[in-house]
C-alpha cells in the first residue's frame, strides 16, 4: 500500500494534481473539502456544520473531519493506497490519521507538499473563484482568512514529517504536466 498526503496551502494545486495521481498510481483519492461540499450540497446535518466553518474561512473542527475521514477510509476496504488530499491539517488529524493507517497494518509513506507564494495563492483562488461556485473562493478576505489559518494550524505539520523523514518539497509553480512530473519523481522512489 501507498498512501500519500499531498499537501500545500489552499490553491496550491492539490485537487488537480490528485486526480492525474490518483490515474497513474491507481489510488483512492480522498479530499475532505470535496466531502464536505457534497454534504452540503445534499443538505446533511454534517454539511450545514461544515458550512458554518468553511463559509468563514475555517478549519472545520478536529472531531467531525477525523470521523468522517475514518468512515471514508473504510469505504475502500480494497484499495491499493490513498492520496490524502486537504487532510490532515491539523497535528490531531496527523495523528489519527498514523492511528487508522496501524489499524491496516499501514502507514503514511510521504507528505508530499506543493510549494507556492502566498500572493500567488490568493491570485489562483480569485481566478478560480470565477468558475469554481465556491463561496470560500468568491472572497478575497475568506480566502486571506484561509491562508492565514493554513499558517496558524497547519504549516506545523511539515516539521511532523520532517521529523519522520517523510517530507518531501516540489515546486508548485509551472505547468500542470511539469508538476505532475515533479510529483512523480518523488512518489516513483517510495
Ligand atoms: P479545501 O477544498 O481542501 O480547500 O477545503 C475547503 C474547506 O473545507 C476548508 O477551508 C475547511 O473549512 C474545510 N476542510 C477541508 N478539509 C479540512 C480538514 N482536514 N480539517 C478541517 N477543515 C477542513
Amino acid at each position: 500500500m501507498k498512501n500519500i498526503v499531498l499537501f500545500g496551502p489552499p490553491g496550491a494545486g492539490k485537487g488537480t494534481q490528485a486526480e492525474f495521481l490518483k490515474e497513474k498510481y491507481q489510488l483512492v483519492h480522498i479530499s475532505t473539502g470535496d466531502v464536505f461540499r457534497y454534504n452540503i450540497k445534499n443538505n446533511t446535518d454534517l454539511g450545514a456544520l461544515a458550512k458554518s466553518y468553511m463559509d468563514k474561512g475555517h478549519l472545520v473542527p478536529d472531531e467531525v473531519t477525523i470521523n468522517m475521514l475514518n468512515a471514508e477510509v473504510e469505504k475502500n476496504p480494497k484499495a491499493n493506497g490513498f492520496i490524502f488530499d486537504g487532510f490532515p491539517r491539523t497535528e490531531a488529524q496527523a495523528i489519527a490519521l498514523a492511528t487508522l493507517m496501524e489499524t491496516k497494518n499501514s502507514q503514511i509513506n510521504a507528505m508530499v507538499a506543493l510549494e507556492v507564494d502566498d500572493e500567488v495563492l490568493v491570485g489562483r483562488l480569485l481566478e478560480r473563484g470565477k468558475v469554481s461556485g465556491r463561496a470560500d473562493d468568491a472572497n478575497e478576505a475568506v480566502i486571506r482568512e484561509r491562508i492565514a489559518e493554513y499558517y496558524r494550524k497547519t504549516d506545523v505539520l511539515k516539521e511532523f514529517y520532517q521529523k519522520q523523514d517523510k517530507y518531501y518539497g516540489v515546486d508548485g509553480v509551472g505547468s500542470i504536466e511539469e508538476i505532475t512530473e515533479r510529483l512523480s519523481n518523488v512518489i516513483d522512489k517510495l
